[in-house]
């Protein structure tokens, strides 16, 4: 292996890093439970979608692009539901209604973290068609920039909506301490109630995150049900503390519906398609090179494993040395905070990970960068103030096989001195 690989591959993926804002939180494979089990209510089923922004402009940050829906394309939805005689509302809507014996095409529509924009673009909507929704609020947000007052939360119920709580500082409650994790939880509910006046019981767990002394802390706190990031059908079968959703991207939405909600006959089997086919198709949308088919197979696995760090772009350069993948991670917004360990960590599973799902691959580079500023009219790569990055952290591995065996050799790693600990 020569050092030129690393720098070609470095060189050729640059340009494009920015293009590819994506969201990486797109769900693990959720086990297909009970396959075999009726639809809940015995009539359609019923599923829950899931909303960040609903916005005619789209906010900074890596993932705002995919999670930003326009109000045009959101009232297309509403009207998509309308006119196929689905009836949007609740999460504890569909819960109630989930154990009468039948019952119409029946959604919930879900709007997470408690974006201002949520309520000034989606409400009228949410209005105009007769619809209802559940927001959850990330509490300690409220109040501040871009986040919804208390006053709209009060505006929110009045217009008929449910307000579900999404804990105070949107943690990963699987690192934290039971006793933290309690407190997120418990003091979420308790704001949210003392300033509406109004029960909360249903909840939403940051990023999805969750294990079984989470649920147990949940359920313990008086909730009556939660969300997963996770997609599927709401089944009878299901526990009501992991329930799944759909995650609606830009774009995206009308078809993900057409797919889940098509002639009312579905199953848990088509719902795991859906999100293959998904999957799949962000990973296509990440991928560079010259042998797509091996990039699209470590893209799908790096993906499917939901790392902290979100995975921007994945190009594989076969040249005549060696087949080399170059995995872009994004270094600023992880998707729950990250140590210095535990980020090496991760770089070392996703070296394993790339070389299981593409055992042909001779080096892997896994580099993250940040977006740095241009001024006003400077050219960048032929634009004009375009955003350009900055690697803060690069790190290479090998595979070396001899005769059956291999194993992996990393090279040196480079780490920006003052990134990680601003790189939440
Ligand atoms: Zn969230």
């Amino acid at each position: 292996m020569t050092a030129r690989a690393p720098r070609l591959a470095r060189r050729l993926l640059a340009p494009a890093l920015l293009t590819f804002f994506v969201c990486i939180a797109i769900a693990a494979t959720r086990a297909p439970v009970g396959a075999a089990s009726p639809p809940a209510g015995g009539g359609e089923p019923a599923a829950i979608f899931m909303y960040h922004h609903v916005s005619p402009t789209i906010a900074p940050g890596p993932y705002a692009r995919a999670l930003t829906v326009s109000p045009a394309e959101f009232e297309q939805q509403l009207s998509w539901l309308r006119n196929r005689g689905c009836v949007a509302t609740t999460v504890e809507q569909v819960m109630a209604d989930a154990a009468k014996p039948a019952r119409n095409c029946e959604v919930a529509l879900t709007f997470d973290d408690g974006y201002d924009d949520a309520v000034r673009f989606a409400l009228p909507l949410l209005q105009k068609y007769g619809a209802r929704a559940t927001f959850y609020i990330t509490t300690a947000y409220v109040g501040q920039s871009g986040h919804v007052s208390r006053a709209a939360l009060g505006r929110l119920l009045q217009a008929g909506m449910e307000i579900g709580a999404h804990t105070v500082h949107h943690y990963d409650l699987t690192t934290l301490s039971g006793a933290q994790a309690m407190q997120e939880i418990v003091a979420s509910r308790r704001s949210l109630q003392g300033w509406t006046g109004a029960a909360v019981s249903s909840f939403a767990y940051p990023a999805g995150r969750q294990n079984a002394a989470v649920v147990n802390d949940v359920r313990a706190a008086g909730f009556a049900n939660a969300v997963t990031t996770d997609p599927g059908e709401v089944s009878r079968a299901d526990d009501p503390f992991l329930l799944p959703r759909y995650r609606i991207l830009r774009g995206g939405g009308l078809a993900l519906f057409a797919q889940v909600l098509a002639a009312g006959v579905t199953s848990s089997v088509k719902a795991q398609a859906a999100y293959d086919k998904a999957l799949h198709a962000i990973a296509r949308s990440r991928i560079e090179g010259n042998t797509p088919q091996l990039a699209e197979s470590v893209a799908v696995a790096l993906l499917a494993r939901r790392f902290a760090e979100p995975i921007m772009k994945v190009n594989v350069l076969t040249i005549p040395e060696a087949a080399v993948a170059g995995i872009v991670l994004s270094g600023v917004k992880f998707h729950a905070p990250v140590s210095r360990n535990r980020f090496m960590a991760d770089v070392r599973e996703m070296a394993k990970t790339a070389f299981t799902a593409a055992p042909s691959l001779d080096e892997i580079d896994i580099w993250a960068t940040v977006p740095v500023s241009v001024p006003a009219g400077e050219p960048v790569s032929g634009d004009f103030a375009v955003p350009t990055s900055k690697t803060v952290f690069s790190s290479v591995v090998t595979q070396q096989r001899r005769g059956l065996q291999t194993s992996l050799v990393w090279g040196t790693t480079y780490w920006d001195p003052r990134w990680l600990q601003r790189a939440r």
